[in-house]
């Protein structure tokens, strides 16, 4: 896993809400430049780096944290759930009304991290730090800058006053690592009427990255430990390096497919 994490953003939030050059892009001028919005999301991201969301501590710290912003950005709280199986292990469900002209969208998002030993380390793993525009610290890239970038959006939704024509769910979840609490999971089988909605978007399958707020990769997950077999054609200019690392393809000049 990756400790650095380096211009990343969850481009589909960000195709709805937020500017371009986004929430963690990175910038030589460092925070000092962000905008309000851009500051509220940084500000979030560092409270849930700093709060530690292992197997063992559990994610109802983080979760109880952001529905506090939450409630202070104006949300009432009869669209506010933390809901989960024990106390240390609550999912956050909170839901923005829209119009109820279409049927909800659903934004899933895990709270919890990996463990991360002092040990192992460089620096304390729960502390976030900014240096030289990268972040760091445990959950950076999995997936606090999601949730983070998740609950700014909502609170600037709120503050723009935008009305939506479907209600917006988000549920930042727990267990997802590991652990006998799944969040999604638990939710689905025991409080589906909070997360109903026609699509889910998972920041997690993948995302966006920036770099001097130029578009690089955009990464799509479509399956993670299963087995999984795929049919690429990629058609390119056929220049060198265009060459697939990956054994057993074959370079054709302007179309690559597995041999
Ligand atoms: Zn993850």
């Amino acid at each position: 896993m990756r400790k650095v994490i380096l211009s990343i953003e969850c481009l589909l939030i960000m195709a709805i809400t937020i500017p371009a050059g986004g929430v963690f892009a990175q910038t030589s001028e460092g925070s000092q430049a962000l905008t309000p919005h851009q500051k509220l999301a940084r500000d979030i991201f560092q409270e849930l780096i700093e709060i530690n969301t292992t197997l063992n501590a559990g994610s109802t710290k983080a979760a109880e944290a952001m529905a506090a912003r939450l409630r202070t950005a104006g949300f009432p709280e009869s669209d506010i759930y933390l809901v989960g199986p024990q106390p240390q292990h609550m999912n956050l469900v909170v839901r923005y009304r829209g119009t109820g002209a279409r049927r909800p969208i659903l934004f899933i998002c895990h709270l919890d991290v990996v463990e991360a030993l002092r040990q192992d380390w460089s620096f304390d793993p729960f502390t976030f730090l900014e240096r030289d525009g990268y972040f760091y610290g445990r959950g950076t890239t999995d997936i606090k800058n999601e949730d983070a970038d998740l609950v700014a959006t909502l609170i600037r939704l709120k503050q723009e006053r935008f009305t939506p024509d479907r209600d917006i769910i988000v549920a930042l979840t727990e267990d997802e690592e590991n652990g006998d609490a799944n969040g999604v999971q638990w939710l689905i089988k025991e409080r589906r009427d909070l997360i109903d909605a026609e699509f889910c978007i998972n920041p997690d399958g993948g995302g966006g990255e920036l770099k001097n707020g130029r578009r690089t990769v955009m990464e799509v997950q479509t399956s993670e430990k299963v087995y999984s077999d795929y049919r690429l054609e990629v058609k390119n200019k056929g220049r060198p390096s265009t060459r697939p690392l990956l054994r057993g393809w074959r370079t054709l000049p302007h179309t690559t497919t597995p041999s």
